[in-house]
């Protein structure tokens, strides 16, 4: 999405009629409720999000994004962007408005002599990778391959190396952006800087990105990776091993606690199945001779009932977990950072990941740290960098009647842990439900209000709105 050609959005209402007239002069394909395809479109990963926008718009190009936002704001409708469809907030909708879909727009361009990597808005994780990896290159992505790069970086993202590269934000070098008042800008340190530092973790207040440009860092293809699993009667062994190996880990290592019901896979003793458990998967980014001495703890601490550490490709590894946070699933979740996960913390993660009632809901923790907390603290909006872990309890079930019940196991958990938490928690993470001091907690007082500096400049009306939403400033 390169080219910004200029197209005046006509002066008629926001009726089918009116929608059908706009998206005509675009040329680009348009979905309206009833349309094949409407559908297909609103599809998103959270099934417990229901907004129904008025029209979905695929435009091909910048100037075709311009024009949308100037009819949206002209006329006063709500206005949301899709990139990969994966938030728990489910802001990719809105309702009765136009949304901007990005997910026919996948493309990934990998120069490996600069490491130079340019990405379109739709495209996945498992899109970067497949076209990095074969040069030995990598851009911080997250756990799941099917998380959208629009999205996840606009927030911040982390994932397997950023305690040796960062946030994927930290990795962006610059963006093609359109603002609210239609125009199609470049973002980088050079050319509107301002807009450059609110977008690496502010997410999509400030405009819609058509294109990313990453610079990318070796690692893999082959790595050190895997997942082992116990019994959660050995989980609070389980905690301290995880606790330990965190506090010797150099930054190409990184760690995540899993806690669940175990799924019924092969690599899993038919017995154990449904039972709950309590594991932790790695994933070395450096030379897996090291990286086998390093998680060698890991392995040989007590019987696990699975163990898949081992020398695999990391594009293998980068999905790993896909299948157990499919699309259209019901997901509702809370999240916290933290400084520390003291041992004080063990009997609250036992008893609240014991009493998961669903075989898809699980509680994460995933050390941090390491190159991404060393970054400068006002050199984006990345919020809480400094954090060591984020801790996040994930309700997951299929049945609609069963939502108080996971909802409440989530909530109750979270509680639970807020007194260990930093007080900061991660934006990407929150759900539907929250509340503008979350918003705030996930930057801190002092990005927070620079954020809504930049807004009022960029987009003073609030039309980017449909996101973890920063106010404008009143004054800039
Ligand atoms: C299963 C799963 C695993 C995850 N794992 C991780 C992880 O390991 N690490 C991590 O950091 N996060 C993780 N996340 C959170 C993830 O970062 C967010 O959900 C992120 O919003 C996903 O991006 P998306 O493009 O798929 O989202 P979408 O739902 O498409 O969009 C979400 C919001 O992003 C903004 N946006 C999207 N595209 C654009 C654009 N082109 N221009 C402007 N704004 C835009 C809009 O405000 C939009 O409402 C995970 C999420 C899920 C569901």
């Amino acid at each position: 999405m390169t080219s910004a050609t200029t197209i005046a959005a006509p002066a008629v209402a926001p009726d089918r009629h009116g929608l059908e007239v706009f998206a005509a002069g675009l040329g680009s394909p348009a979905y309206w409720p009833g349309d094949a395809g409407y559908d297909e479109a609103c599809r998103i990963w959270n099934a417990m999000i229901g907004r129904r926008p008025a029209l979905v718009v695929r435009p091909k190009d910048a100037g075709e994004v311009a024009a949308c936002i100037r009819f949206a704001a002209e006329r006063g409708l709500p206005l949301s962007v899709r990139g990969g469809g994966h938030n728990i907030a489910g802001t990719a909708l809105c309702d009765g408005g136009v949304m901007i879909d990005f997910s026919t727009h996948k493309e990934v361009e990998v120069e490996p002599s600069t490491g130079h990597v340019r990405v379109q808005p739709g495209a996945a994780w498992v899109d970067v990778d497949n076209a990095t990896q074969p040069f030995g290159l990598v851009v911080p992505g997250g756990i799941v391959s099917a998380t959208g790069v629009a999205g996840f970086t606009l927030g911040g993202g982390f994932g397997w190396v950023s305690r040796r590269y960062g946030f994927a934000a930290d990795n962006l070098r610059a963006v093609e952006i359109v603002t609210a008042d239609g125009q199609v800008r470049r973002a980088s340190a050079e050319e509107n800087p301002d807009l450059f530092w609110a977008i690496r973790g502010g997410g999509g207040n400030f405009g819609v990105v058509t294109a990313f440009e990453f610079a990318a860092q070796p690692h893999g293809p082959e790595v050190v990776a895997g997942l082992v699993l116990h019994p959660m009667a050995r989980a609070k062994e389980v905690l301290a091993l995880f606790r330990e190996a965190t506090a010797k880990a150099p930054d190409g290592l990184c760690h995540l606690l899993i806690m669940r019901k175990a799924p019924p896979l092969p690599i899993i003793p038919e017995e154990a199945h449904g039972a709950p458990v309590a594991g932790i998967a790695v994933c070395y980014s450096g030379p897996p001779e090291e990286g086998e001495e390093l998680v060698a703890p890991i392995k040989r601490f007590g019987a696990p009932l699975a163990d898949t550490i081992g020398r695999k490709p990391f594009v293998a590894h980068q999905q790993f977990l896909d299948a157990g946070q499919p699309f259209g699933r019901r997901y509702y979740w809370k999240s916290e950072y933290l400084d520390a996960l003291p041992e004080a913390a063990d009997e609250t993660i036992i008893t609240h990941a014991t009493a998961n009632a669903s075989p898809h809901s699980a509680v994460l923790c995933m050390h941090l740290g390491g190159a991404a907390a060393r970054v400068p603290e006002d050199q984006s909006a990345v919020g809480n960098r400094r954090a060591e872990f984020v801790f996040n309890v994930q309700g997951a079930w299929e049945d609609a009647t069963e939502d108080p019940r996971h909802v409440a196991w989530a909530r109750e958990f979270w509680s639970a842990m807020r007194p260990f938490s930093s007080g900061g928690t991660y934006v990407n993470f929150l759900t539907e439900d929250a509340e503008q001091e979350r918003v705030r907690a996930a930057y801190g007082a002092a990005l927070y209000d620079r954020l809504a500096r930049i807004k009022a400049r960029y987009d003073p009306d609030n039309l980017l709105r449909s996101n973890q939403n920063i106010r404008p400033a009143t004054r800039d």
